[in-house]
């Protein structure tokens, strides 16, 4: 089976030189046919596209970005070279590295000013401000040309010392291998990782020490830098800039190219565009229909075919699973070193004093004062809504205190929850967050992002100071999971795992993290009793290296076996603090849990 995998692979990795190589000896096939500059400005503008879709790929397939202003920034990046090169007389190549940079400064001004935007109000702006930069260009005057654009660029013959127009396609084609390598090198980096976190979950990412505005000023900057130079080539490939480029009625190839190539895969926008471009051009007599079939198309893709072609394929047992650079054998000989740093045990870590915070009349948590301490298991009890994930959100500022303080090494906490993060708090949510469609090893390997030394430059470039930095944290990543029991699952998707084995990944992608202080809220929850074992010798491991596990839960046996310590809460206040041995015997505690026989049963 495995062999008919690796066939399958090798006629594709085949089939995929075979079309690079057809590309580039494209113009000398078609010397002898009619019209061979036509069929050239055809497959040229495809190559433009397939470059924008990939720009489209990273921000909305990856980074869960709606953008609706893909066909400006390839306006804005077309005018740039345009202005640049025909009114500065600027070098053609250096205006082209100029759209680049102006598409990234336009899509980062866009950025800045809607991070707080969720998913709709996010493209709403997008829209927006494509169809106000449309208008700017219309009226721009002399520096635009207004409604009639910039003519003149370089195109018939691309002179002004670039090269012919062969020579151009050439470097056009060369482009777009080098855009997919750097999406490629991009995703499978982990400003990848971080960039699919995300796209799945906002909250999570930022559990993680994951700055969500940061990392979407990055994603959005780099795909505005792609959809900029695409723009810059289109404009020296048809030789005017003229704003309806930047129509959104001219993006439909992106669109529909991307969805039925398959979005948030590396290969789709590129095989989609060039499905798109061959339908396009076999209808093109046909010009008022062109609209219904590309629309036709991306209907049934989104009914039959909605991960697309290349997303079905990865889904199914042909195309998954895949190896992902994983080096095999490493994690044997790895030496993990979870004991944390610069801390002595029984050091305060955390403390809250008089945490109060309300829900308007709702006083979920009333007032509580706490520690945590350098290598205790810290459990905390309490009947359902006497305020647990509550007091856990406002300690990890995850919810603004009503009032109250938290300090953490003795300073007080950073308001923003991925700084808490950062500073050495990891939480597990109550719900299950993990990052269910990418692999359980790169759902790890973004919980260790923050000791990867290395740039996007050296993801893109692949530097030695990246590889090496790679195969240590999967190296590091497979011996953590070997800890939960979990190695050999490394490339399943994590949606696929099991409900406890997913319980006890997001434990060790939180553990990845390196926390001084890790919050876990009722992990146990559906675990098997193998999982319940993995569960508590690995919580032991880590108290015993230092770590202040702080251990939410409802299953008191499994709660009182493990904590070294217990407090109790009640209607959002402390009822009782100590051993589990004399929290068991506590009035208060036995007084408060009278009426609930389950608890009382256990207590007993
Ligand atoms: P526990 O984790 O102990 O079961 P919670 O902290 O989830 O309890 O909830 C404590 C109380 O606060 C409950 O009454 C709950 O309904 C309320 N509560 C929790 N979160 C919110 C919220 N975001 N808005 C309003 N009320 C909330
Ligand atoms: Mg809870």
């Amino acid at each position: 089976m495995i062999s008919t995998f690796k066939g399958l692979n090798r006629v594709l990795i085949t089939g995929s030189l075979l079309a690079i190589a057809l590309l580039y000896f494209f113009p000398i096939l078609i010397k002898s046919s009619n019209n061979p500059s036509f069929y050239l400005q055809v497959v040229s503008v495809a190559v433009c596209s397939a470059i924008l879709t990939i720009s489209l790929n990273i921000c909305m397939g990856y980074g869960g970005l709606l953008s609706l202003m893909h066909t400006g920034m390839q306006m804005v990046g077309g005018y740039a070279v345009a202005i640049l090169a025909v009114k500065q007389g600027w070098n053609g190549w250096l205006a082209l590295v100029a759209s680049a940079v102006i598409g990234a400064i336009f899509a980062i001004l866009v950025i800045l000013i809607s991070l707080r935007a969720t998913y709709l109000y996010f493209g709403m702006i997008t829209l927006a401000v494509n169809l106000i930069a449309m208008e700017a260009v219309r009226h721009g005057g002399e520096l635009t040309g207004g409604y009639n654009g910039l003519f003149g660029v370089f195109a018939p013959g691309i002179p002004s010392g670039m090269m012919s127009a062969e020579g151009f396609y050439r470097v056009m084609i060369t482009i777009l291998i080098l855009a997919y390598v750097v999406q490629r090198n991009l995703i499978f980096s982990g400003f990848g990782r971080n960039t699919m976190a995300l796209r799945e979950s906002s909250e999570t990412a930022t559990a993680l020490g994951i700055s969500p505005n940061m990392h979407r000023v990055k994603v959005f900057s780099v795909s505005g830098a792609l959809a900029g130079l695409a723009g810059g080539l289109l404009s020296i490939q048809i030789g005017y800039a003229v704003a309806d480029i930047g129509d959104l009625n001219n993006g439909l190839i992106f669109f529909v190219g991307l969805f039925l190539g398959g979005v948030g895969t590396l290969a789709g926008p590129v095989l989609g565009v060039a499905l798109v471009a061959v339908i396009d051009f076999t209808i093109r007599g046909t010009g008022q229909y062109r609209t219904l079939v590309l629309g036709s198309i991306l209907l049934l893709t989104m009914i039959i075919l909605p991960r697309g072609i290349v997303g079905t394929y990865r889904a199914s047992r042909y195309g998954s699973p895949r190896s992902r650079e994983v080096m095999p054998g490493e994690a044997d000989n790895y030496h993990l070193d979870i004991a944390v740093k610069n801390v002595t045990k029984g050091e305060v870590l955390l403390e809250a004093k008089d945490v109060v915070k309300h829900f308007g009349g709702v006083h979920a948590v009333d007032g509580i004062s706490v520690q945590f301490k350098a290598g205790e298991v810290h459990g905390i009890i309490g009947p359902n809504g006497s305020g647990k994930s509550t007091l856990i959100s406002a300690l990890t500022r995850y919810h603004e205190l009503t009032s109250g303080s938290v300090t953490l090494l003795g300073v007080e906490a950073d308001k923003k929850p991925f700084k808490v993060a950062r500073d050495g708090v990891t939480r597990v949510f109550q719900i299950p967050h993990l990052f269910e469609r990418v692999s359980v090893l790169d759902n790890v390997l973004t919980g260790m992002y923050r000791r990867d030394k290395y740039s996007i430059f050296d993801a893109i470039f692949r530097t030695p100071r990246y590889l090496k930095a790679n195969s240590r944290s999967v190296a590091e990543a497979k011996a953590l999971l070997s800890l939960a029991g979990m190695l050999g699952m490394e490339e399943l998707a994590a949606g696929s795992i099991s409900h406890g084995q997913k319980r006890l990944l997001e434990v060790i992608r939180a553990v990845a993290t390196e926390p001084k202080i890790l919050i876990l809220d009722e992990p146990a929850t559906g675990l098997t009793q193998d999982e319940m074992h993995s569960l508590t010798s690995l919580i032991r491991t880590l108290a015993a290296g230092g770590m202040c596990v702080v251990l939410i839960e409802h299953n008191v046996a499994f709660l009182m076996d493990l904590a070294d310590i217990v407090t109790v809460i009640q209607s959002g206040k402390v009822i009782a603090e100590g051993t589990p041995q004399a929290v068991q015997k506590d009035e208060r505690v036995l007084e408060a849990y009278l009426g609930n026989t389950d608890f009382s049963k256990e207590l007993a």
